[in-house]
Order: structure tokens, then sequence, then C-alpha cells
């Protein structure tokens, strides 16, 4: 079977890049290989009831599917060039910009029109954080809540479906050069295409860097981001909430010099399980519909580690702590801050007593246990600080999961086209480790596909 292009993924970066080729040339024969289930298959057993933790699915729902990862996610389009990957840095920081809202504006076709877009300029919080020592990021941020977004990603399949070959639960095997261009393996065929664009995601960064090691591919070994998702009653930080949704807000400690940020805020959202290659982290979402929102609002305190000599494997130092939570609570720990200032446990009957209402059911237990000092104390740190603009989030009953990680992927080498040193083969989204967020990925997938039409 050949084909003009093939994209391997259907994440955001894979849809975008879809979207925009056969917009932009109908005819194009474009096939998109999906590991992950479709849409409507998509599904966490994870009920809270009968499934209270991950069971380790053969396809993780929440990571893999068409949506990708950020299919369940908060659908939270941060509109910046101040976090949430570095593409600008490839293509400038005013393209960077403009595809972001471009996207924005094909989300808003698609089923998001009405949803809220929240900006930081201007914002009286900026102030008294600096006021206080935190710095507040500046951005531009669509909330479009993980219903709508669900919404959203349904009619752009819909849109899709007859000008792709999409072809579900058909993991990518190998890539390799060909005649003409490229062959896609998977276990059942092989498939042929003039261009191949690779959008694997977080998921995929394994299978990222066989595919790199076997076509020597360049790579540099990225940062990880270690640290808890922090629950606290949403009243706490509704004033910021309200008006900014979210808030990326980072600290420097005065122990380390260390910078711990805010990140992926949920104002009366939920804490969830999230899998990566069977290690079982933190994360959390929030949804548009009150009827589904809790009295809570979650967000990550992270720090971020970068390793160069001679330790590299970044990824694999924050792989070794998550599996250390997982090792002593079976998953992810929960604790009350009171008690880990206290330097003691949570246990059931002190997560009884407390008057939060924890919305992931995660095991009491010991984060020092578990976390490294210099980003506990790090954690610690911010939380007196966040204190002084949110007072009560350094209350005893603020809860703390652990471990939250980010795992970046190697950065590949590419150029500004997102071109590897292959001509036509092309590394975007979080795969390539350029991007770590929805709005950068979907922005590299339609970079990605205006370049492929200029080309022809
Ligand atoms: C719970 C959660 C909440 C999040 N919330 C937000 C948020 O609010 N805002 C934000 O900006 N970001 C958020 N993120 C991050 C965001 O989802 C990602 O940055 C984004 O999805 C990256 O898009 P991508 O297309 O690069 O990769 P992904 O979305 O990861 O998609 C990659 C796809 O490739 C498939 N794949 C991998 N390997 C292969 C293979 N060999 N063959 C075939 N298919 C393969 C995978 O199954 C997957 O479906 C969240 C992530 C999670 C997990």
């Amino acid at each position: 079977m050949r084909y003009d292009v093939i994209i391997i993924g259907a994440g955001p970066g894979g849809i975008f890049s879809a979207y925009e080729l056969t917009k932009l040339n109908p005819q194009l024969k474009v096939a998109v290989f999906e590991a992950g289930h479709c849409l409507e298959k998509r599904f966490c057993p994870i009920d809270g009831d009968k499934i209270k933790s991950c069971i380790s699915c053969k396809s993780c729902s929440i990571m893999s599917g068409f949506g990708g990862a950020g299919a369940f996610s908060d659908g939270k389009y941060n509109i910046t060039n101040d976090f949430g990957g570095t593409l600008y840095e490839y293509i400038g920081k005013k393209q960077a910009l403009d595809l972001m809202k471009y996207v924005d504006d094909i989300n808003m076709h698609y089923g998001g029109e009405g949803t809220k877009l929240y900006t930081t300029a201007g914002t009286k919080f900026k102030t008294l954080c600096i006021q206080n020592d935190l710095h507040l990021l500046d951005a531009s941020v669509r909330h479009l809540g993980t219903d709508i977004n669900y919404i959203v990603l349904g009619n752009l399949y819909n849109h899709l479906k007859d000008k792709v070959d999409f072809y579900f639960d058909t993991m990518v095997e190998t890539v390799c050069t060909a005649e003409n261009g490229y062959e896609v393996k998977t276990a059942q065929e092989s498939y042929f295409c003039k261009d191949c664009v690779i959008s694997v995601g977080r998921i995929g960064s394994k299978w990222m860097e066989k595919v790199c090691g076997e076509m020597n591919i360049p790579t540099k070994s990225n940062r990880v981001d270690i640290g808890v998702r922090v629950e606290l009653p949403a009243a706490v930080f509704a004033h910021l909430t309200d008006e900014l949704y979210e808030s990326k807000i980072v600290y420097r400690t005065e122990t380390y010099g260390d910078k711990v940020r805010t990140f992926c805020m949920n104002p009366k959202g939920a804490v969830v399980n999230e899998n990566t290659n069977g290690i079982i982290t933190v994360n959390g979402h929030s949804y548009e519909d009150p009827e589904k929102q809790t009295d809570n609002t979650n967000f990550a305190l992270l720090v971020a580690k970068h390793f160069s000599e001679p330790f590299k494997d970044s990824n694999g130092y924050g792989e070794s702590i998550a599996r250390l939570s997982n090792m002593l609570g079976g998953g992810v720990i929960v604790q009350r801050f009171g008690d880990l200032i206290r330097g003691r446990r949570s246990t059931p009957d002190r997560m009884k007593d407390s008057f939060m209402t924890p919305t992931l059911n995660a095991t009491p237990g010991d984060l020092s246990l578990v976390l490294p000092k210099r980003i506990l104390d790090g954690i610690i740190e911010m939380i007196y600080a966040l204190d002084k603009v949110a007072p009560g989030t350094a209350n005893d009953d603020t809860l703390l999961y652990g471990v939250e990680v980010k795992f970046y992927n190697m950065e590949v080498e590419v150029n500004e086209q997102l071109e590897t040193k292959y001509d036509g083969l092309y590394i975007i989204g979080d795969g390539s480790g350029i991007t770590h967020s929805l709005s950068h990925a979907s922005a590299s997938g339609v970079h990605v596909a205006r370049n492929i039409i200029n080309k022809q």
C-alpha cells in the first residue's frame, strides 16, 4: 500500500498534520497509524468503585488513541512561547504564536466556540506575585475542559475520516528508508510513503529512541520534572483561577536556588492516575460542565532536573523515583501537608480526620521516603511562598500526591522545518522533545503539513 504521507500517531500533532495536509491538498493520499483505539473505544476502567487504581491495560486509553494523551486532558491550550515547548526556537516566536492561534480558531470551529480565553495580560496578580518573590508567566489560556475537548476531537475525526485512512490499534514497529521515501512496518504489513511524519508523543518515547538509534538520527538528553500534585479546597485559589484559570508561577528556592513551578492547574477538578510505560504517576483534569466539577482545585509543583556528565538518563532518574512510590504505595501515595512537615506518614485514620475529601483514591503514606531531599525541600518552600498569595495553601489538610513526573522525550535533531537529516522524514509534537503541550504539538503538526505541501 502506497501513500503520499504517512503520519504515525493520532495525538494533536498527528491530527493537525492530517487536517492541514488534507485542507491544502484534498487529493493527497494520507494515512494515520495509531497504536491506541479510536475515540469512542477509549475508556479507562478506573471507576473509583470496583476498579480503584490503574490495572495497566495493554493500551492505556488515557495516553493512547485518537486524540493522543490530550483526549482526556483538561483541554487547556496555552497560547504562549513562555512554556509548553521550544517550538519558537525552530520556527520563530511570531510564527509559533500565529500557528497556536490558528489551531485555536480550528478548535473553536469544531465545537469549542463559547469556551473561555483567559489571559494574564494586565492582571493585578502579577504585582501580588512579584511582591512575594513569585513570578507569574505570561499566557493566554483557552480552556476547553475535558468534556468540550472530547467533542472537538469527535468533530475533527468526523471531518477527517473520509479524507484520511485511519489505522487504529495498529502499532508501527519500524520505519526505514525505501525507494522514493519510507517503509512503515506494522506487525501485519508494510506500507510505503514519500513523506513520513512521526508524532508518537510521550508514550512513544522509547520507540522513538529506538528508531533514532536505528536510523542514526542524533538526539540529546532532555530534562525531567519531578514533584507532587497539590489538592486543596477550590476556595483557596479561587481569586486566581476565576480570573486566570491557569496561573504558571515560578519560584526560586532560597536553600538551593532551584526553580519550582506550578503546572497544570485544574480548578474544581480531579486528580487522576497516569500510566507511562507501566509506571503509575499522577496528573489532574477538570470539566467545563458544572455538574462534573468538584470542590477541590489541583495543580502540580515541579522541580526540573537536568543531567549532563557522566549521567545523562534524566527520564531513568524520574522513573526510578516514580517506581519507588509505586513500590511503597502500590501506586500513587497521598500525604497531608501537616503530616509531611511533622515528619510522619499519613494513615487512613489521619486522612479520615481531615477536612479535605481526596478526589483520587491513593495510598496514604510518606513522600519524604520517596522524593529526594532537595526536591522535597523546594516543594515545601514553594508551598509556604504560595501561602502568601493564596492563604490556606500551607494548611495541614492540603493534600500532596506523589509522584508527579513530567518525562520529556530525548530532543531529536531536526531543522527549522522539523525535518530530520532524511529528506521527507519529520518528527513533531512531544515525541520530538521540542513540544510539551497541546498547543505546541498541534502547531508543530500544522507547520510540518505546510512544509510538505510547499515542497511538492
Ligand atoms: C492526563 C493528561 C492531561 C494533560 N493536560 C494537558 C493540558 O491541559 N494542556 C496541555 O497543553 N497539555 C496537556 N497534557 C499534555 C498533552 O496531552 C500533550 O502535550 C499532547 O497530547 C502531545 O501531543 P502529541 O501529538 O505530540 O502526542 P500524544 O498526544 O502523546 O499522541 C501520540 C500518539 O501516538 C501514538 N503512538 C505512539 N507510538 C506509536 C507507534 N509506534 N505506532 C502508532 N502509534 C503510536 C500513541 O498511542 C498516541 O496516541 C496532558 C497530558 C495528560 C496525560
